[in-house]
């Protein structure tokens, strides 16, 4: 049988698309450059209130949330283009309330959360109300990379659970409305399975931020927290599903927000090629243009390629998640090559433009610090790559046994 495979977006999703563009230029690009990528420095809180306005005013608000909660009830699929759109300001994400870790919490409690939940967890996060956290790694030798390391404990008191432990790296934690947390409610730190995850009010007895830690990317409201959480009390009307069950939700929630991840910095990566190509096709050099030259030819077709192969990978993914499949390995190959190819793509607009690609006079040396990161969370990429090979060589095994 033929089949026709169709890549063209519906015309609601091209015209959100171009709305976007318009908004994210008009009201976010400015507010960007003015504070030089520095959210906190801009406003933090404030002006996410003041954007997450404008964006609801021109109808980009929260495209990803269900329809039931004000917004847009995109697939994954649809999201590609218009988080890309958002993606190319470093605040855009935090104006159409699309950034982690919100985004990837909206998902998982619209897969998860009851009715009660619901109501009162997702609708103020989905309207912008509050915004969340989703506590999992911690300090040596609890999770990260690892995430059967879990050592924050949840026990059973009356009514509910006590969780006692340390994490770090949280990103949104402080003024976060509500966190999600990992804790393990059954075996020991390094056993398989055992997670719960708990919903907590931010300003639950016990939940404490210890220190904000500085990294490099400065577009996340909320800082990267590290934090400890001492005898803090969850009725079990907050155990979020079943208990036990929390590495399988994780599933849920970790290969979408490992795509929309790409989305928003594929955006970024369009962005610092289009710097470059201005640049390049402008400068005068050595009796002509720098875009004639054929070494700056190659690494902009270079970047052409890096784009195009991201872009690829992730329609994949996103249409094996719309499927309703886990999509593991699409979702590990599409993260790992887009984090180390966007990387590759901003580093090399850099080069193309001289001493102002390390300047701040272009947005490209910030995007190369806001994109580093990305290497390392949502599973760093040797971790990827050591899943993708496993699951190789464990067909190749079926393969040859059959
Ligand atoms: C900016 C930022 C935001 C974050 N936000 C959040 C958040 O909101 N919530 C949250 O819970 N966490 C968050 N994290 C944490 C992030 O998920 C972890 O940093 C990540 O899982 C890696 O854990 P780790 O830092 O403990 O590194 P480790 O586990 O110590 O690993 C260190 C390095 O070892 C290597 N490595 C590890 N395992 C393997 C393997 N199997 N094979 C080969 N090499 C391996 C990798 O190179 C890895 O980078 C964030 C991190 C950053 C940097």
């Amino acid at each position: 049988m033929l089949m026709t495979i169709d890549l063209s977006y519906r015309p609601e999703v091209v015209e959100l698309v171009a709305r976007t563009e318009l908004f994210i230029n008009e009201h976010v690009l400015p507010v960007e450059n003015e504070f030089r990528g520095d959210v906190t420095a801009a406003g933090g809180d404030d002006l996410r209130r003041e954007l997450n306005a404008k964006a609801k005013a021109a109808g980009v608000f929260a495209p990803h949330a269900p329809v039931e909660f004000g917004g847009l009830g995109l697939s994954m699929s649809d999201r590609a283009p218009v988080f890309e759109a958002a993606g190319r300001s470093t605040f855009g994400p935090v104006a159409l309330h699309i950034g982690a870790p919100d985004e990837g919490n909206v998902h998982m409690l619209a897969h998860i959360a009851d009715d009660r939940q619901r109501h009162e967890y997702l609708a103020p996060l989905a309207a912008g109300a509050v915004r969340s956290a989703f506590a999992m790694t911690e300090p040596s030798p609890g999770a990260g990379a690892d995430p059967n390391a879990l050592s924050t404990m949840a026990t059973r008191v009356d009514g509910g659970w006590k969780i006692n432990g340390r994490k770090r790296f949280i990103t949104g934690a402080d003024g976060a409305g509500f966190f999600i947390i990992m804790a393990r409610t059954s075996g020991e730190p390094g056993d398989r399975g055992g997670a719960t995850m708990f919903l907590a009010p931010g300003d639950t007895d016990g939940i404490r931020v210890d220190r904000h830690i500085h990294t490099t990317d400065k577009s996340m409201i909320g800082g990267h927290c590290e934090m400890t959480f001492t005898d803090v009390f969850v009725p079990d009307a907050d155990v979020l599903g079943e208990v036990n069950e929390g590495y399988r939700y994780a599933q849920v929630r970790l290969g979408p927000a490992r795509m929309t991840h790409v989305m928003r910095w594929m955006g970024s990566a369009v962005r610092a090629q289009k710097v470059a190509l201005d640049y390049v096709e402008r400068r005068q050099g050595f009796g002509g243009r720098l875009a004639d030259l054929g070494m700056i030819q190659q690494l902009v077709a270079d970047n052409e390629i890096d784009l195009a192969a991201a872009r690829a990978l992730l329609v994949r993914a996103c249409w094996e998640l719309d499927q309703g499949s886990h999509a593991s390995d699409s979702t590990s190959i599409a993260k790992t090559f887009g984090a180390e190819a966007f990387s590759r793509v901003v580093d090399r607009s850099i080069q193309m433009c001289g001493g102002l690609g390390v300047s701040e006079d272009l947005p490209l040396a910030r995007l190369a610090d806001e994109l580093r990161p990305f290497r390392i969370y949502d599973g760093p990429s040797e971790v990827h790559r050591w899943a993708i090979a496993k699951r190789a060589v464990g067909r190749a095994r079926k393969e040859r046994q059959a």
